[in-house]
């Protein structure tokens, strides 16, 4: 529920409502707007005896919020979150933000050279697993606190912003040492202890969509997060498991304005995961800028062929070029722009 007051209404007032949502047992969460101060009413799982604040001094209106997900809804906060990440990029405003990078961190030489290659061309983060989530025990499960510290010298050389992944509640506090966005993978979507975890991590997160997630529950795993304390978040559409084969994923387009009728958390897509088939990522890239996609993150290698993972869906270097190159005119058809910094 959603208290708000009205624009003459004084600090006292406002905490007034506080103490009242505090002794009701839930929490208060103030919201200062442009006009007015709205008061979210957290920690309920069904009604609330709304008699006791209607009567409040300086309380205009009370506004159920009819979602399962309540602070990740458009009805809790209608004006799109941005998520800033240290280098002066943003996620959710006019510009489309493009993450590139490989699957995995292998070596100094592959993440440097290639943050090198992105950072001439487009790119404004590297992204690169240490820790993966790999499907069988026996393939390669990333290069661990080593590629942290990889990433962490690809990031000092050319200012692009680090996105890795935590695959475990326990390891967050040592990625977050290194990311400057912490990615949560599409397996572990709905690992709730890591979620809270993350939750308390103070960086922001990148939240990949399960591979057989509704958008509901994207959106209620995102309110985890939330719910914790973390009010920077990224949904990532990143392919749904479908009957057809002929490509890993179907990514599903249609879920960029959706999800972002629905919240106020910015959106992006990923098109490598989303088809697994190199020649498929950037026409699928185009019709995600197209579709209104916030940013997109996409696999690219120096060497996809001797990628240790996810090299069949990998971007060669001048692919990646190319890509930037037909996205850009894309976004501004629809009166974005594609990202820049430094
Ligand atoms: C990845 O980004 O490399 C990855 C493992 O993605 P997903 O969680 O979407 O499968
Ligand atoms: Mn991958």
């Amino acid at each position: 529920m959603l208290i708000v007051m009205d624009h003459r209404a004084t600090p006292q007032d406002i905490q007034r409502v506080v103490d009242t949502i505090s002794d009701m047992g839930y929490g208060a969460k103030p919201m200062p707007g442009r006009q007015r101060t709205a008061i979210g009413l957290v920690g309920n799982d069904g009604g609330v005896e709304a008699a006791r604040l209607t009567g409040l001094p300086g309380v205009r209106d009370l506004i159920p919020v009819s979602k399962p997900y309540k602070q990740v809804s458009r009805e809790w906060r209608d004006e799109n979150t941005v998520v800033e990440l240290g280098n002066g990029v943003a996620f959710g405003g006019d510009e489309v933000v493009i993450i590139a990078g490989p699957c995995a961190v292998e070596s100094r030489e592959q993440i440097t050279d290639i943050a090198v290659q992105l950072r001439e061309s487009g790119a404004c983060a590297l992204r690169g697993g240490a820790f993966k989530p790999r499907t069988s025990p026996y393939s390669f499960q990333g290069l661990g606190a080593k590629g942290l510290e990889l990433l962490a010298e690809a990031r000092e050389r050319t200012g692009l912003a680090i996105v890795t992944e935590a695959v475990d509640p326990e390891s967050v506090p040592l990625v977050t040492e290194y990311a400057d966005v912490l990615q949560i993978g599409a397996r572990n979507m709905q690992n709730y202890p890591l979620l809270m975890r993350a939750g308390r991590c103070g960086k922001p997160v990148l939240l990949k969509r399960g591979m057989s997630a509704t958008i509901t529950e994207m959106l209620l795993a995102a309110e985890y997060l939330l719910s914790a304390g973390n009010p920077d978040v990224i949904l990532c559409e990143r392919g749904v498991r479908s009957f057809d084969r002929q490509t890993r994923n179907l990514l599903d387009l249609t879920a960029v304005p959706v999800t972002q009728s629905l919240t106020h958390l910015p959106v992006i897509a990923d098109p490598s995961h989303g088809t697994g088939v190199r020649d498929k990522v950037t026409p699928m890239a185009r019709a995600a800028v197209a579709a209104g996609a916030d940013g997109l993150i996409v696999e690219v290698h120096p060497d996809p062929p001797q990628a240790l993972s996810d090299g069949a869906q990998s971007l060669y270097p001048n692919q990646f070029v190319e890509m930037v190159a037909q996205c850009g005119p894309i976004a501004r058809a629809i009166g974005r722009s594609l990202a820049t910094f430094g």
